[in-house]
């Protein structure tokens, strides 16, 4: 079997940053779950059906018809969904909203397990999510679990929206984070939080390049 790293914690934890570097620098695959669960709320919204509506948004959790094209060198990964290139409004605010949405929905989970799991491919997989290490890959190689302050991780997210020219409040940001990480971690089904054996990293006052190093120490051990 492919050895999986699974990389769970909350949004703006610098998890995605660090994901993309760690399959980069290994040559592995990325899975990024949470873009599965943003695209569900973004097909939900597309169909008109609304957001708590789990049977038919389950039914287009399994048939969801997304492709992720891969850019140029350095260029970010195209995300088409039905057709539509959907790269930028795919990891806005309010498509996080409508994940987080979607998200307690438990078949909508299950529906996409399928999905993520047939991403452990060889050489390696690096699973970016809430829940990789807990439910997804519970039997992966390597756990880890990266968090920051709710402060520090709402600063981060809004220099990533004002550098996208997206006009943001650092208030409200803080407000929202606080607003979902409650949600993700109060929810009946997979609530965020570490795996048993998962390594606990905390970012806060760390840059990213900080935390890939102790990351890559850990992998090596
Ligand atoms: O990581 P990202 O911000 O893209 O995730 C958006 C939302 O999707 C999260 O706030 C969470 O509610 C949900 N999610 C999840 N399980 C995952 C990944 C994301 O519940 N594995």
């Amino acid at each position: 079997k492919s050895p999986v790293i699974a990389v769970d914690g909350p949004s703006g934890s610098g998890k995605g940053t660090l994901c993309q570097k760690l399959a980069q620098h290994l040559g592995w695959s990325l899975l990024d779950s949470g873009a599965l669960y943003r695209l569900v709320g973004l097909a939900g919204v597309k169909h008109g059906i609304a957001l708590d509506q789990e049977a038919p948004l389950t039914e287009l959790a399994r048939d969801l018809d997304v492709r992720f094209e891969p850019g140029a060198e350095g260029e970010p990964t195209a995300v088409i969904l039905e057709g539509e290139d959907v790269s930028d409004v795919v990891r806005s605010e309010s498509t996080g909203e409508l994940a987080s949405q979607v998200a307690v929905l438990p078949e909508v989970r299950k529906a996409l397990l399928g999905r993520q799991r047939a991403f452990a491919q060889a050489p390696g997989l690096v699973a970016d999510g809430r829940d990789m290490g807990t439910v997804v890959f519970t039997d992966a190689d390597l756990k880890i679990f990266l968090t920051a302050s709710a402060e520090e991780r709402a600063d981060r997210r809004y220099n990533q929206l004002i550098n996208k020219g997206e006009s943001v409040s650092l208030a409200a940001l803080l407000e929202d984070i606080r607003a979902r990480d409650k949600r993700d971690s109060e929810r009946k089904v997979a609530p965020l939080k570490p795996a048993d054996d998962a390594v606990i990293i905390d970012s806060s006052g760390l840059g990213i390049d900080d935390v890939f190093d102790r990351v890559l120490a850990v992998v090596r051990e």
